[in-house]
Order: structure tokens, then sequence, then C-alpha cells
């Protein structure tokens, strides 16, 4: 029980990494808001969690929009009294070389990574201090460490949110809030199914362990910053990739 007690907010947790991070957190005690685009997966994603025997509250809700954010935020305050755990972890690829790449691709994936972050965590940045406890963890990639082929506005959007995470870090210290990111190398979820067999078996070659990791393995991860055994670790990038960036 390494998060009892504890309220959290996980962004796009309806599938993926993110509900699997939810479903960690509410294992250990915590009550979860899960957010998403779409309501019918929010709501499937915290019907998973009730039968845990934690609280959980469905938020749809688009990232991008700073509105939509601080009112997700309110009615979790609302609902639960605080927030102690933010988890940004809604992300996107719309993966090009850049010489084709277009501008609304660009300002998308920078809109949803980078921004939506920045929105959720302005918002939760007010109970946060109130509270003088918080704790926030993005989810960052290893490609924003590296830099990737094709990927110049998620490499750019994931450095930006290892930039920001090591800046709240720094201000919000103060009020014992932290802010850590976890940096994922190529983990099995719907978002890397579509990449063609050839492609999987090249980026498998270049990871020490051998395969590709799970979304429980980020969520333990996550999991491990979230709770007190992380106490004294902020400003922090964890990178949880079988050693592929090493
Ligand atoms: P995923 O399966 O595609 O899930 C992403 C989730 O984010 C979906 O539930 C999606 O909702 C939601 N989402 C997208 N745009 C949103 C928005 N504007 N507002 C709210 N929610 C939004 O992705 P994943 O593989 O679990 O990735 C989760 C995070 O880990 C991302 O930040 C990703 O960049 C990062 N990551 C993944 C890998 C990997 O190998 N999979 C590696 C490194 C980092 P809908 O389905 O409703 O659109």
């Amino acid at each position: 029980m390494l998060v009892e007690g504890k309220i959290a907010l996980v962004t796009g947790a309806g599938r993926g990494i993110g509900r699997a991070i939810a479903l960690a957190l509410a294992r250990h005690g915590a009550d979860v808001v899960i957010n998403d685009v779409l309501a019918e997966t929010a709501e499937a994603a915290a019907e998973e969690v009730r039968p845990l025997g934690r609280r959980a509250l469905a938020a749809p809700g688009n990232i991008t929009d700073p509105k939509q954010c601080k009112e997700m935020i309110e009615r979790a305050v609302t609902e639960f009294s605080r927030l102690d755990i933010l988890v940004n972890n809604a992300g996107i690829t719309r993966d090009q070389l850049i010489v084709g790449m277009k501008d609304e691709d660009w300002d998308l994936v920078l809109n949803v990574n980078l921004k939506g972050a920045f929105n959720c965590i302005r918002a939760a940045l007010r109970p946060m201090s109130r509270q003088r406890f918080g704790r926030i963890i993005n989810i960052a990639s290893v490609v924003g460490i590296m830099g990737n082929v094709g990927q110049a506005n998620y490499a750019a959007s994931k450095g930006g949110l290892i930039a920001l995470t090591k800046t709240v870090a720094r201000e919000m210290a103060s009020r014992n809030i932290t802010c850590n990111a976890v940096a994922p190398g190529f983990i099995q979820t719907d978002m890397t199914a579509s990449l063609k067999p050839e492609i999987k078996e090249a980026v498998i070659k270049q990871v020490p362990l051998g395969r590709m990791g799970l979304a429980e393995e980020v969520a333990g991860c996550v999991l491990f910053l979230a709770s007190d055994l992380a106490a004294y670790v902020t400003g922090h990038v964890l990178v949880v990739d079988g050693g592929m960036a090493m």
C-alpha cells in the first residue's frame, strides 16, 4: 500500500500506459480520477478500478484546452477534497521526416504532449500548494533525450516536457511538491502496435533486455515516484527502457 489514502489524477488513462498507472495506484490504495478524451473509455477504466475497493471518477476532457483542465481539477478536488498525485500521461504521435512534416502535425503533437501537461500542472499547483504536498509525474520518452528519425515533433515535445519537469521541481520544492519524469523506451501498447514487424524487430535489437516493455513496468516506476519512498527525489528523469538509451 504505497499510496494509501492519496488522490490521484491520470491523464489519457482510458488505455495503454495510463490505464496501467491508474490501476497500479488504485491497487496501492489511491482513489483515482481517470481522464481521457472519450467519455466511454474513461468510464470503462473507472469501472475496472472500482472492484479494487477504491473510488474512481471518470473525467473526460481534452487536455489541450486549459479551461477543461482547470474544470477537471476543480471537479476532482470538489469530489475528493484534495489532489495529491498528478500523472501527465496523455500523449500522441504524428510521425514524419522533418522535410515532409505538416505544420498541423507539429502543432498538434506539441499541444497535446507539452502544452497539455502544462495546462494540467498549472491547474493542479493551486490545490497542491494549499496542501503543501504534491507529486507530479510526467510521462516523457527516451526519444526526448536521444532524438529519433521521423519524430521531430514528438521528440521536441518530450524534451520540452523534461525541461518543464525540472522547472516545476525547482519552482515548487519549497511547497513540498516534487516533479519527476518517467522516460519509457519501447513499450507494448496501441501506440507501438501499428509499427511494422521489421521495425519492431530492429528496435528490439537495440534493447539489451531483448524485449519490449510492458505498461505495468512503466506503472511500477510511476508508483515509486508517487510514493513516500521517493520523497527526496525531484527533477529526476527515470528511464524505463530495458537499457536501450544507456
Ligand atoms: P496510447 O495507448 O495511444 O494511449 C494514449 C492515451 O492518451 C489514450 O487513452 C488517448 O485517448 C489519450 N489522449 C490522447 N490525446 C489526449 C488529449 N488531448 N486529452 C486527453 N487524453 C488524450 O499511448 P501509450 O503508449 O499508452 O502512451 C502513454 C504515454 O507514454 C504517452 O505520453 C506516450 O508518449 C508515452 N510513451 C509511450 C511509449 C510506448 O512505447 N508506448 C514510449 C515512450 C513514451 P483516446 O484513445 O481517447 O484518444
